[in-house]
């Protein structure tokens, strides 16, 4: 008895000392190559004669010097002088703005079809999503807050340096009722008990069901126990879950409070998937701060989403979406439903200046994720390309700071500014004057910054040339 217990002071001490008191995954992060090694000066990057678009101004500038140090927008001035050893970029002709962000996105359940999302090994997912999230930056995300999916292990992936990806505000499983738009179980998982054990959904980590108050509670603490920066729960049906109607609000008040509760308590808040009006509005008096979608209000309900300061999240669907389902199917009448509200709702969010973010909501769909910037510039329709570029930039932004100390990366997004963040994209002509370069990123993008790290850089002299 005494020597086993020695031997686990002694493992224990030993576990410790290895571990120089950090959680494991913590390791594994500190163990990817990421960034170069840390100098004493960091190094520098010299961006010369670019037109800034600042993410808030609206406006394109005169040419200015733009020096980042580090991961962060050091110095912005008519000149700068080049420092030796600083990296110069001549960026002539061409337009400096902040980096895009994506306040609607699944990182792990974009490009993968949706059989695909249900039924392939997690190793081959994760996998997969990587290779989504490397696209997603060489689009111009720099930014993506995930509304839904465990992308806890590919954020800190990305983080540590193994694969090039955009920030990730998580939310892990979005939470859904038995039902409700989440559940993607089958008739043969019903029923289930109150604390039986997880469904293999649950146990994926994308979705969660809690048919209670108090399994809200839990289910909410466990993604804040993750890492969430926000915590999503399904208030309302939804276009591509089996068996949710559109019309069904899914929570009661008193549920959609408890997750409200656990997440101010931990400094954060909920955003809720829904598209009704009472769906809408119960979120509202339960605590909730942002809306997303919302395609289905009405006037009443966008006039108390504005007096309460409430964030309406909302996507610029494309037309495409409805055929993601058969013809005629429950899933394809309810995406005609849907669609048919996208209008409606952007007119009422700038009748009545709701606070109004971006997002493009692609699932299971590899040629419509590609369509992400496309996505972006097609809110034209509604705004001009500068409003357009504001709010995929600094107002994105804004909403990303209700995370409040949840928010993963400290420091200033979607702004070009001196102490900003340096999530930069050098952009081959004026995207203010043509938006569509927004969505031809690989010929218009000539530098993709993030953090201060150059992941593209079509000026780089070429071998040989
Ligand atoms: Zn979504």
């Amino acid at each position: 008895m005494q020597k086993l217990s020695r031997f686990w002071t002694r493992s224990c001490l030993s576990v410790l000392a290895g571990l120089a008191l950090v959680a494991p995954w913590q390791q594994i992060a500190a163990q990817a190559p990421a960034a170069p090694p840390a100098a004493a000066a960091p190094p520098a990057i010299l961006f010369q004669g670019v037109k800034i678009f600042d993410g808030i101004s609206g406006q394109v500038s005169a040419p200015r010097d733009v020096l980042v140090r580090g991961n962060k927008i050091e110095r912005i001035a008519a000149q700068v002088a080049p420092e030796s050893g600083a990296q110069v970029i001549n960026g002539s002709g061409k337009v400096l703005m902040p980096g895009l962000v994506d306040a609607h996105w699944h990182t792990m359940l974009a490009a993968v079809p949706v059989a695909t999302a249900m039924m392939a090994d997690r190793t081959y997912l994760a996998i997969a999503a990587g290779a989504e999230a490397t696209r997603t930056l060489m689009r111009g995300f720099t930014t993506v807050r995930d509304v839904g999916g465990s992308s806890f292990g590919l954020k800190d992936s990305i983080d540590g340096g193994l694969v090039p990806g955009p920030r990730i505000f998580p939310s892990g499983a979005m939470i859904s009722v038995t039902s409700g738009h989440g559940d993607f179980r089958t008739f043969h998982d019903l029923p289930r008990q109150i604390g039986a054990p997880a469904s293999r959904f649950d146990e994926a980590g994308d979705s969660a069901i809690a048919d209670s108050p108090d399994e809200v509670r839990l289910r909410a603490r466990e993604q804040l126990m993750r890492g969430a920066s926000q915590i999503k729960l399904t208030a309302g049906g939804g276009v591509s879950s089996p068996n949710s109607p559109l019309d069904a609000v899914t929570f009661t008040e008193a549920e959609v409070h408890a997750a409200v509760e656990a997440a101010t308590n931990w400094g954060t808040y909920v955003t809720v998937h829904a598209y009704t009006p009472a769906a809408i509005q119960q979120a509202i008096s339960a605590g909730v701060k942002c809306i997303e979608h919302a395609m289905l209000m009405d006037d009443a309900t966008a006039k108390l989403i504005g007096q309460k300061g409430i964030w309406l999240s909302a996507q610029p669907l494309p037309d495409e979406l409805a055929n993601a389902f058969p013809r005629g199917s429950v899933e394809w009448n309810k995406a005609q439903e849907v669609l048919a509200g996208v209008g409606r709702t952007y007119e009422l969010a700038k009748k009545y200046k709701l606070k109004t973010a971006f997002g493009t909501d692609v699932l299971f769909s590899a040629p419509l994720a590609a369509q992400q910037g496309a996505l972006l510039a097609s809110l034209t329709r509604w705004y001009t390309p500068s409003q357009v570029l504001v709010m995929a930039t600094s107002t994105n932004a804004e909403l990303l700071k209700l995370s409040g100390k949840r928010a993963p990366y400290a420091g200033e997004l979607g702004v070009v500014r001196e102490g900003a963040l340096a999530d930069l994209l050098l952009v081959n002509g004026d995207p203010v004057a043509d938006i569509s370069l927004i969505a031809k990123a690989e010929q218009s993008l000539a530098v993709i910054m993030k953090d201060g790290v150059i992941y593209k850089n079509q000026l780089a002299p070429r071998a040989g040339s």
